[in-house]
């Protein structure tokens, strides 16, 4: 064991790997069904190291500006990396998330739809998209409302020729999420959508027995921001 090993992020890691293990057994499942999205958001390059040198390959950012900053650096020498884009983006981003990002979970409105089909011939590099769906219909959120999804993802393929993969919430804050898990799988369902990112260091377990392929873990794992 290096000295790396042990520090607290990589401690809390394992640990959120064994819960997420456990929850995938009762619920059923296949372990490998649900893959761990480590959220680095907010920490800089000397705490994400560790937990990639432990074995963490899929990582989760929601600002472009701030992963422009650290992760061009981290991914050097390490080709495995894959990183998700999980907050807003605004379209004067896309060039530069483009390029950043391997999956960008946060496709809500048509106006971006439009512009990432206009800039990935351009860049020559497309990334993996899940649009987000606002569960909660709620004013401050970003997303899709449900009522509208199966009309932007139609458009999204259709119209914009973009590839829709996944689906990605954020449910309230105040209110369990169960309903909200369940109405996302719903929606990708009916879609014909396999990948479900949801579920949060509080709530990830309850996201798998509901269907999650990818869980958004940050402050188990980095702690407190
Ligand atoms: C910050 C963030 C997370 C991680 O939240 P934690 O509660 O720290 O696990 C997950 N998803 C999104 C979209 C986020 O912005």
């Amino acid at each position: 064991m290096n000295e790396r090993a042990s520090t607290p992020s990589v401690v809390r890691w394992n640990e959120v790997r064994e819960a997420l293990a456990r929850a995938a057994e009762d619920a059923g499942r296949d372990a490998a069904e649900v893959t761990l999205v480590a959220v680095s958001k907010t920490f800089e390059a000397e705490d994400i190291a560790p937990v990639i040198d432990a074995g963490q390959k899929i990582f989760g950012e929601n600002r472009v500006q701030e992963a422009k900053g650290k992760w061009p650096a981290l991914r050097e020498g390490r080709p495995d990396l894959e990183l998700h884009l999980i907050g807003p983006l605004q379209t004067n981003k896309v060039r530069d998330a483009l390029r950043l990002f391997d999956v960008i979970e946060t496709v809500d409105r048509e106006s971006l739809a439009a512009e990432l089909a206009k800039e990935i011939p351009k860049v020559g590099h497309a990334p993996r998209l899940y649009v987000q769906v606002n569960t909660g219909e709620e004013e401050q959120k970003a997303g899709i409302p449900p009522g509208e999804a199966d009309a932007f993802i139609r458009r999204c393929r259709e119209v914009h020729g973009l590839a829709i993969e996944g689906l990605m919430c954020i449910p309230p804050a105040d209110e369990p999420p169960s309903a909200h898990f369940a109405l996302l799988s719903k929606i990708a369902k009916r879609n014909g959508i396999r990948i479900l990112s949801m579920g949060m260091s509080a709530d990830f377990e309850e996201a798998v027995q509901l269907g999650a392929t990818h869980v958004r873990v940050g402050s188990a794992i980095f702690g407190r921001r």
